[in-house]
């Protein structure tokens, strides 16, 4: 897609350092290295978000994870951990909108890297998650 910054990263229109490719996929390091090694996973059809995937795509995307994410756990042996994260929509931090995954590996819990999920639980009753989970259910195609 024109103007797509990761459309030109995989045309080679800008650089990138790359980590994996095959005709599907390319991953490669993120500008920032919020950690050392922190790489992108994206698919080499142009998709905004999440919403746009269908099955096929997802399996193809997602079933790169855990061989890269293998790789770069290889690669230094001081990675403890990693976190996988997909932000879909600007509301959820998105901001380059050719969908990816980020495989961010952990060096330690002080790492300058964090996510915090909220306890609302308090505030739904047995009925109402309920009630919610069917809701969710019916959308299911
Ligand atoms: P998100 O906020 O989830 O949309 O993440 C977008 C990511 O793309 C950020 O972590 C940026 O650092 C990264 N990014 C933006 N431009 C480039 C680029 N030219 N090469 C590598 N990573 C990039
Ligand atoms: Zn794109």
């Amino acid at each position: 897609m024109e103007d797509c910054i990761f459309c030109k990263i995989i045309n080679r229109e800008i650089p990138s350092h790359v980590v994996y490719e095959d005709e599907d996929v390319l991953a490669f390091l993120d500008i920032t290295q919020v950690t050392k090694g922190h790489t992108l996973l994206i698919p080499k059809k142009h998709v905004s978000d999440i919403f746009e995937y269908d099955q096929n795509l997802a399996a193809t995307l997602f079933s790169r994870i855990p061989k890269i994410a293998k790789a770069i756990e290889s690669s230094d042996n001081l990675i403890k951990g990693m976190n996988i994260v997909n932000n879909n929509r600007e509301v959820a931090y998105q901001t380059v909108f050719h969908s990816h995954v980020h495989l961010i590996p952990r060096y330690d819990k002080k790492d300058d890297f964090s996510m915090r999920f909220g306890n609302h639980m308090e505030d739904y009753s047995a009925a109402e998650l309920a009630t919610l989970a069917r809701s969710i259910q019916a959308h299911i195609k």
